[in-house]
């Protein structure tokens, strides 16, 4: 999913303009537009859900979902549907009797039908409870078909129904159920792991509407009063959130979209709305996933829906959202039409296992547009994408890519764009920088879409598969960049001297934990002579120095010159530090009482100080941090001592310091 930008946030405010709208609309009396069912105005209802957590009966782990056939009916212009939905299923604990679906409490259940026969049910709470009869035992396979009507109430980005009119005045009705509002418009198991095997989307319209889904459009039926039901099927698996509808006046824009193997290809089956200038215009855009779908299918396996198609339907929303083989459009740039394909393969393929794992869906699809534009455009295209990530990653200190739970209830933090996008994709790329071998990189997503195909998995999954891949734990690299908050910032210092390069690396970091990031570092070394000459240590404490045996005189030390890591860095070159130009070092108040101050230019940053007696005896020696360092110094006893200042070249400066 692509999130519209959020230009602030506070949970307060969000409540606020909630409550407003409510109050408003119990006032408002609306009026129904015409249209062919006697039942509408007796059925519809004007309730709103209740602002609260999402919380989940438990029951509806007592079986595993096979099928869900919709049937429904819709008037875009309003959300207002009306229908059935077949739902098969079977019992998972034994002795099950009652059935346990989520919808939207507002919506009015009229019968639940299993072999002909009714049965009785209970609907609070957004909990549809469905009595079977009898207790069933393990393994019972159970069909049933909710019949139901409602107008569900949009809640903005996240609503699981809503409408809204395209810029041309026409009612596009669209759904987007993720994280967990496909109760809102559908009789569902919302449990990521339960995915159904396959999936059946029928849409009635009234006459000029097309309906977009999953699957393939196996057949269109003319009904009377001109309308038509669109009869989609897909025999994938699928995640219930990941089941869709988008409903407009569109045209149908098609093409064939080349896979990873010669002569293999899979149709891409564009609905947009029904005007020459939006083809004209947007044509360019949408034969750009030719380039995008044969891409991805050779770095990570053949799209994994080949046998039925990819599409796009335009909706007037926000962002978009990367419905299973029919993503919903609010544009057709390059970045969200990459990144709406990619998550087939993360995402829709391999799931999310918990919201916890969004990275898996949202990290692995924002990298895909680094990707896309690394391979179709170029790398400096690509370049200027991961320098905006970054930026953005840095613009705070703190926040981990991993969810922990404690932050699920705020859907605006699973689907952070600065930490389970940009960060989540910046870390995938420090992970590409830290293996150092894209084949190896790429057949590691390659084998984690083979391991987790059709299923779930975590970052810990992935994790694995790294693991798995290379024969080595990154434990260490997962603790420090997935739950691990925050960035480094190096300080690195270099000199020349008797044939050889030092290098000094000293790193901070942006939040607690963790308080240090091991990882690789990347110099390439510039020679007077213009010749270069690429290095790569591995840093393994906060403070460390690497030798390279060099002739040449040095000109410049660029540090990590291919922009892979996540950092804040300065590079200072402190080869020609000398006594002769070293500017002023001062120490106040000399004589001193009790506390004494050392003023130091930058280029001694991270250089060492020592005081002594004057028979040097060492009494105390310490790195120095700062431009500034303030030292107490009431518990030595009266006298004179030297200060000795080292700076990280190994000049050294003493001063003589008198203690009243
Ligand atoms: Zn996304
Ligand atoms: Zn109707």
């Amino acid at each position: 999913m692509n999130t519209p930008l959020r230009l602030f946030y506070s949970p307060f405010i969000v409540v606020l303009l909630f409550l407003a709208f409510s109050t408003q609309a119990q006032f408002h009396h609306r009026e129904f537009p015409q249209h062919n069912c006697s039942h509408y105005c007796a059925k519809a209802r004007l309730d709103f859900p209740s602002i609260g957590i999402y919380e989940q009966d438990v029951r509806v782990h007592d079986y595993d979902v096979k099928f869900y056939g919709l049937d429904l009916e819709v008037h875009p212009g309003t959300t207002f549907i009306h229908g059935s939905v077949q739902v098969v299923s079977e019992i998972v604990t034994p002795g099950t009797q009652y059935l346990v679906l989520e919808l939207w409490a507002a919506h009015t259940v009229s019968q639940v039908v299993m072999g002909g026969e009714d049965l009785s049910f209970q609907h609070e709470n957004d909990v549809l409870e469905i009595d079977l009869g009898a207790m069933k035992p393990q393994g019972t396979m159970i069909d049933l078909q909710v019949f139901y009507s409602g107008e569900p109430s949009p809640e903005g980005f996240f609503s699981g129904i809503q409408t809204a009119t395209n810029s041309f005045g026409d009612p596009v009705l669209w759904t987007l159920s993720e994280p967990h509002n496909a109760r809102q418009w559908f009789p569902v198991k919302q449990v990521l792991n339960d995915k159904a095997d396959s999936v059946h989307v029928f849409i009635t319209t009234p006459p000029g509407f097309i309906a977009a889904s999953n699957g393939l459009l196996q057949q269109v039926t003319h009904l009377p009063d001109q309308r038509l039901r669109y009869e989609w099927k897909s025999r994938y698996p699928i995640a219930y959130y990941l089941i869709s509808m988008a409903v407009g006046n569109y045209q149908e824009f098609s093409f064939m979209a080349p896979l990873d193997t010669e002569n293999d290809s899979v149709l891409v089956q564009n609905f947009i709305y029904n005007y020459p200038e939006v083809l004209q215009s947007q044509r360019e855009n949408l034969e750009r996933t030719s380039p995008m779908m044969q891409l991805l299918s050779e770095l990570w396996g053949t799209y994994p829906f080949s046998g039925e198609k990819y599409g796009h339907a335009q909706a007037p929303m926000g962002g978009a959202m990367e419905h299973q083989t029919m993503s919903t459009m609010g544009h057709f740039g390059f970045d969200i039409t990459a990144h709406e394909l990619a998550h087939h393969w993360f995402g829709n393929n391999v799931t999310c296992a918990t919201w916890s794992d969004i990275w898996i869906n949202e990290g692995f699809a924002s990298y895909a547009e680094y990707l896309s534009r690394e391979f179709i455009i170029g790398p400096e295209s690509a370049r200027d994408w991961m320098q905006h990530a970054h930026n953005n990653v840095k613009s705070q200190p703190d926040g981990s890519v991993y969810v922990p739970p404690m932050f699920l209830e705020d859907i605006w933090r699973i689907f952070n764009g600065r930490l389970s996008y940009r960060k989540g994709a910046a870390i995938l790329h420090q992970l590409r920088f830290e293996l150092n071998n894209d084949p190896l990189f790429f057949s590691i997503m390659e084998e984690f879409q083979d391991i987790y195909a059709d299923g779930v998995a975590s970052g810990d999954d992935f994790r694995n598969t790294v693991d798995l891949m290379t024969g080595q734990s990154w434990e260490w690299f997962f603790d420090q960049w997935y739950y691990g908050e925050g960035f480094p910032t190096y300080e690195i210092l270099w000199w020349q001297r008797d044939g050889k390069l030092h290098i000094r690396s000293a790193q901070t970091t942006s939040a607690n934990h963790p308080l240090f990031f091991a990882g690789a570092l990347e110099f390439k070394i510039i020679f007077a002579d213009d010749n270069e000459q690429v290095v790569r240590f591995f840093q393994e404490e906060n403070l460390q120095e690497y030798v390279v045996t060099i002739q040449k005189e040095v000109k410049e030390l660029v540090f990590d010159p291919r922009q892979y890591m996540l950092k804040n860095y300065s590079v200072w070159d402190s080869t020609n530090i000398s006594f002769p130009d070293t500017p002023a070092i001062t120490i106040s108040p000399n004589p001193f009482t009790r506390k004494i101050t050392i003023d130091y230019p930058n280029l001694w940053h991270n250089g060492t100080w020592m005081l002594s007696d004057l028979n040097g005896r060492v009494l105390m020696e310490e790195n120095l941090n700062d431009t500034t360092h303030e030292q107490d110094l009431g518990h030595i006893s009266s006298g004179i001592y030297i200060v000795t200042i080292f700076s990280p070249g190994g000049d050294k400066k003493s001063f003589k310091v008198v203690k009243y």
